[in-house]
């Protein structure tokens, strides 16, 4: 499954470097210029990794990184700034920052830093082809599951990948756009109604009363939460 990757950057030239960079390498990169199009993007959901520069029109870098942790979001952030001061080192780790590259850094460098961040927190992959919720376990890599009354059920290779998606941000909201986006790709148009049909025919086979789903949850206005 390709990651998802925000890069919030005010130097546009940097920042369309940086996605371009990151797509050669098959992740998917989105670009905002500010920090507080960081924060609505990354409430939005489906980021998996964070790169954030420090100093960012709006609020800062350690701004944006003290509202994500503060409300809960736990997506890993590699901190870019030109301030290479041991000061700004510390306090972008003091504020949960899970790496730190001063600019003008080397493009090779940062690639293998977002590739250790994305391995270390990677839930989907190999190891992790099960998925155990509510009695049902879900086998991602055969695209079958076993539900909780103990029926062998095949997924369709939309349903597999949704459930996939959900789990891997398990506890946070995915925007219905991120997911629509990520089954279906963008150009879609009845993929709304379809993507309803999708997780109807989920909770039917996986939640004990499909009308009250304790899994696979509908958060009214933001997207779909899967709790485990
Ligand atoms: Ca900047």
């Amino acid at each position: 499954m390709s990651r998802w990757i925000l890069v919030a950057e005010d130097e546009p030239a940097l920042g369309e470097m940086l996605c371009d960079n990151l797509a050669l390498e098959s992740y998917h990169a989105e670009h905002v210029l500010t920090g507080p199009q960081a924060l609505e993007r990354m409430a939005r959901g489906g980021i998996d990794l964070l790169i954030l520069d420090v100093m960012l029109p709006g609020c800062d870098g350690f701004e944006v990184l003290r509202q994500l942790r503060g409300r809960g979001d736990h997506t890993p952030v590699l901190i870019l700034s030109a301030r290479s001061a041991d000061r700004d080192r510390i306090r972008g780790l003091e504020l949960q920052a899970d790496d730190y590259l001063p600019k003008p850094f080397n493009l090779r460098e940062l690639l293998l830093r977002v590739d250790n961040l994305l391995r270390r927190s990677a839930p989907p992959g190999p190891g992790t082809d099960l998925l155990d919720f509510g009695g049902n376990r879900v086998d991602f890599r055969t695209m079958r599951a076993r539900t909780r009354t103990g029926e062998d059920v095949e997924l369709t290779a939309t349903e597999t990948k949704l459930l996939k998606l959900l789990a891997a941000h398990r506890g946070t909201v995915v925007s219905r756009k991120i997911v629509v986006e990520h089954l279906f790709g963008s150009q879609a148009a009845l993929t709304v109604r379809t993507l309803d049909n999708v997780v109807l025919r989920l909770r039917k086979l996986f939640e004990p009363d499909p009308t009250a789903p304790r899994h696979l949850l509908t958060v009214r206005g933001l997207g779909l939460r899967f709790d485990g």
